[in-house]
């Protein structure tokens, strides 16, 4: 469903990513991790083009594309349709209601009807445990509140595939586990979902596959239940003795 071929970035001099190959099929759950500046939050943005990839060949279901060849705005915007993303921080509207701020992007990218969206806004709010909280500000919700309410914005657009740059991160434990909660359920509910991760546990338990970046190259992947409990580069042994 999902693959990069040869993708590079660079930020002038600095070759950032080499070379990434990649390929995650239909309903298959990829955690990402990896040191710290390894390339991990460069590899999901250059993937849904919020920052334009050096070169390589990206395909999400039916769009390819070809990196400064094919990508002008309507090739990058038929891309974009099929990929959600949900960040560290939750990105919400701040002025506008919870159930406002899951059915304003239906109206704008998709045309739907208020009715429509507010339907499908509300039953995705149900979802996330949060229909209480549709007539409420985001301010007034907590962190994990805000980001489970990210998750079902990005859902209300129908994605085929979803990503996330280390949705918990800026969490206590506790509001973290609401959040990994709901992703576990989109896991099982046969979401296809790219996960970058610290979090070792959704790792090892939610994961089918496993990538191991250091460097801004894939270092190792496989099953995570092979790869984290035994992986077979230095490289990445040492990465998983410091977080486990
Ligand atoms: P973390 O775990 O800390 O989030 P990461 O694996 O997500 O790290 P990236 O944020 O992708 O790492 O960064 C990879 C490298 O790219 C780093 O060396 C970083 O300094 C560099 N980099 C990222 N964004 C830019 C930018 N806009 N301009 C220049 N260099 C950048
Ligand atoms: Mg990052």
């Amino acid at each position: 469903l999902v693959s990069l071929q040869r993708m590079s970035k660079r930020y002038g001099d600095h070759l950032v990513l080499p070379q990434i190959d990649l390929r995650v099929s239909e309903g298959e759950v990829l955690a990402i991790i990896g040191p710290s500046g390894s390339g991990k939050s460069t590899l999901l943005r250059c993937l849904n083009y919020i920052e334009q990839p050096s070169s390589g060949v990206i395909t999400v279901a039916d769009t390819q594309i070809e990196v400064g060849k094919d990508d002008n705005k309507r090739r990058v915007r038929e891309l974009r349709r099929n990929l959600g993303m949900v960040f560290q921080s939750f990105n919400l509207f701040p002025h506008m209601s919870v159930l406002r701020n899951i059915t304003l992007p239906q109206v704008r990218v998709l045309g739907r009807s208020e009715k429509e969206a507010e339907d499908v806004a509300r039953r995705l709010l149900e979802r996330v445990g949060l229909a209480d909280k549709a007539s409420q500000y985001p301010s007034r919700c907590s962190g994990g509140q805000q980001q489970r309410i990210a998750i079902a914005r990005a859902l209300a657009l129908g994605p085929k595939v979803m990503l996330f740059d280390e949705p918990t991160s800026a969490l206590d434990p506790e509001l973290g586990l609401e959040v990994l909660g709901v992703m576990r359920e989109l896991a099982d509910s046969g979401m296809t979902m790219i996960v970058v991760t610290h979090e070792m546990s959704f790792a090892k338990n939610v994961s089918d596959h496993v990538v191991v970046m250091a460097d801004g190259a894939i270092i190792e992947e496989g099953p995570s239940r092979e790869v984290i409990p035994n992986p077979q580069t230095e490289r990445a042994r040492r990465f998983l003795r410091a977080v486990n």
